[in-house]
């Protein structure tokens, strides 16, 4: 989940926790688009000079509301390059998960980015699908995540390449297994132009007979989003062979079995 430091979200860590507890949750986490070198980098994430007061604000969520457990991470982009960074930012606090995600490919683009759809057109879909995939393989051999966020995030914007990209997943799936990396359902996708959650069902029945874990993002940009849609998701899960979820603590890794009850929007 995302606050206002990102410059796209609204809300800050309070705002989700509130909103977690009126729905029952007891466990939240909150991974704002990291911090690059530059600030400039791009217009849609934290300046690392907030880092301090991101951690703050969940900080003062987790003393307000102290029956609900608060992790704190990042969603943070995976690109070539950017390893020892990453690293860097890794070792700025004792983080509960990262969440590696791809959003650029080749050429610097930021392929879900709506001021940018026009790319889309002066390329071919299975190339920029095949360049994703390259690169979320790399994240997820990387070492350097927990978890994989909205792992077909080229399907956004409905430019799906006719060729079969199935062993593409594989690839990708392979090696999260082998690394132990996680992936999520994140419900975003059904409030995009796709209508439908982060990753398909015949990807995340491939990640269940692979072995790759699960975890459960809203990918809430503002508090009214938290949870959002998690009932299909749970049952989604389901439909696709998972009977358990995992969570992070400190980047440790525990396995749940997936008998609970969400009752969110
Ligand atoms: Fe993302
Ligand atoms: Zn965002």
């Amino acid at each position: 989940m995302h606050t206002h430091l990102c410059h796209h979200a609204v809300g800050v860590p309070m705002d989700l926790a509130r909103r977690a507890v009126e729905l029952g949750l007891t466990e939240i986490g909150i991974s704002e688009h990291n911090p690059m070198p530059s600030d400039d980098f791009d217009d849609w994430r934290m300046y690392a000079s907030k880092l301090g007061e991101y951690l703050d604000a969940i900080d003062a969520a987790r003393q307000a509301y102290p029956q609900l457990r608060i992790r704190a991470g990042l969603e943070v982009d995976y690109l070539p390059g950017y390893e020892t960074w990453i690293q860097d930012l890794a070792g700025r606090h004792d983080w509960d998960y990262f969440i590696g995600s791809v959003h650029y490919v080749e050429g610097g683009w930021d392929i879900d980015n709506p001021k940018r759809l026009g790319e889309w057109r002066s390329r071919r879909a299975f190339d920029v699908w095949r360049q994703y995939f390259d690169r979320l393989t790399a994240a997820a051999s990387s070492g350097l995540f927990q978890t994989i966020g909205h792992p077909d995030l080229p399907k956004k914007f409905c430019f799906v390449p006719a060729e079969d990209c199935t062993p593409l997943f594989d690839t990708f799936l392979h090696a999260a297994a082998q690394h132990g990396v996680a992936i999520e359902i994140n419900t975003a996708g059904l409030r995009k132009e796709c209508k439908e959650m982060y990753p398909a069902p015949n990807f995340l029945r491939l990640a269940r007979k692979r072995g790759v874990r699960l975890t459960f993002g809203s990918d809430a940009h503002q508090p009214g989003e938290v949870a959002m849609n998690f009932t299909d998701a749970l049952q989604l899960a389901r439909d696709c062979g998972y009977d358990e979820t995992v969570r992070f603590e400190k980047r440790a890794v525990t396995a749940l079995p997936l008998n609970g009850r969400v009752d969110a929007p």
